[in-house]
């Protein structure tokens, strides 16, 4: 194979994907306007819905503007030998791989934030302020970017420096170590993701003391979960959506609570979304994501072992010396259809533990409350309650609304 036929493969797969992408996007917004399923005619009443749809169709039109930019950059960045331009100053300052590796994905990486910044300020300061969602200030939006980028920037540089470091003295072997680095990296992430990553970004403080929190005592008591592993977390900061999640494991596992969700949701249906998140918790689905995303990044570091030594690799990106940072890149695009794979298998498995998680709360708890109270929940976050079925095995994490209403009635 030439590097130019490598080329056009590359292009052929940025191509493909975005193409696959837009018709998912164009075949669920033909759906928009479909009958709302009997189960959920009560969400909306006639003024909600028309807002629900001009918000659907809001974000449908921006999603078009916004993917078509970043295929456009990245094409002409790729006819453009790019990567070779930005390998360049990489080389200019240092000989050793390391610091290039660095450079290199510094560069790229912040750039191309950089691009899509006014989009997601649009997105933010737009769209979200127009259906009345958003509560960012501009400051919290800029401090954010900040702190990803800063975090980004350690943990990710360290990463990379790492694995740059272990290619260096074990070559092909580097991968086991890569994966090593890399499983242990993720379960200390999992483990303390609430006590280290969130409190950059958000408050959380133990529920207070009242009615809600005896009566989720009463329910945690009952499961062996104590209160102290429950948070409530300031996302009205950000944005009027709520949301509730499960994670950590052993003794770091907690459910955290967005106080926007204690404020629209009854007592009753509060226990029941916190029943459906420690039935995560009981059921191991934190576990379980855990050790198959471990499984998966050393089949992609396996893979990536048998191809990165290849200065074909280098060579499609227009780049005459080979480098272990430009091979990770064309590799990254070479792979992306696996990978893509890989995100519909993990999003089918996810759709299956939150019918377990619904049925946990349902069995515990009461189904009534928790019908009730995600009502609510897509209320106020205008979803979409007639989602495209092949929309739904691409993207969605959660099934649709009226799929968990049918089994929690079932
Ligand atoms: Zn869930």
């Amino acid at each position: 194979m030439t590097a130019s036929t490598l080329f056009f493969i590359i292009v052929g797969i940025i191509l493909i994907d975005f193409l696959i992408d837009k018709v998912l996007d164009a075949l669920n917004a033909k759906h928009y306007n479909d009958p709302v399923p009997d189960t959920l005619q009560d969400v909306f009443d006639e003024e909600e819905y028309e807002k629900s749809q001009r918000y659907k169709k809001a974000n449908y039109k921006f999603g078009i503007v916004s993917s078509t930019f970043s295929v456009v950059v990245l094409l002409l960045f790729l006819f453009l030998d790019g990567f070779d331009f930005v390998d360049d100053i990489a080389r200019s300052v240092s000989d050793n791989a390391i610091v290039i590796a660095l450079i290199f994905f510094g560069i790229i990486m912040i750039g191309s934030d950089l691009l899509s910044l006014p989009f997601s300020w649009y997105h933010t300061f737009v769209i979200e302020e127009r259906f009345g969602f958003n509560k960012t200030t501009p400051k919290t939006f800029f401090f954010d970017k900040l702190k990803s980028w800063g975090m980004m920037i350690i943990l990710g540089g360290g990463i990379l420096a790492l694995i740059v470091w272990f290619y260096q003295f074990a070559e092909d072997d580097f991968w086991w170590y890569a994966w090593i680095l890399v499983a242990l990296f993720s379960i200390f992430l999992n483990m303390f993701y609430a006590r280290l990553i969130v409190p950059l970004f958000n408050k959380q403080t133990p529920l207070p003391e009242g009615s809600l929190r005896d009566k989720i005592e009463a329910y945690a008591q009952k499961e062996g979960f104590t209160l102290e592993k429950i948070f409530v977390i300031d996302g009205s900061k950000r944005s009027t959506k709520a949301n509730a999640y499960f994670s950590g494991f052993g003794n770091e596992k907690r459910v955290t609570l967005y106080d926007t969700l204690i404020n629209d949701l009854e007592e009753e249906e509060i226990v029941a979304v916190l029943a459906h998140e420690v039935g995560h918790y009981k059921k191991n689905h934190i576990i379980i994501n855990l050790i198959i995303s471990i499984l998966t990044t050393g089949l992609t570091l396996w893979i990536l072992s048998l191809f990165i030594g290849n200065p074909l690799l280098s060579a499609a990106l227009g780049v005459e010396k080979p480098g272990f940072h430009i091979g990770l890149v064309a590799f990254g695009i070479l792979y992306s259809p696996i990978s893509e794979i890989t995100g519909i298998i993990m999003n089918y498995l996810s759709r299956k533990f939150e019918y377990q998680a619904d049925n946990f709360a349902k069995h515990t708890y009461k189904a009534q409350p928790l019908i009730t109270g995600l009502k609510k929940l897509s209320k106020n976050s205008l979803s979409n309650l007639t989602p495209h079925p092949a929309y739904v095995f691409v993207h969605y994490s959660h099934p649709p609304l009226y799929k968990r209403f049918r089994n929690l009635l079932g």
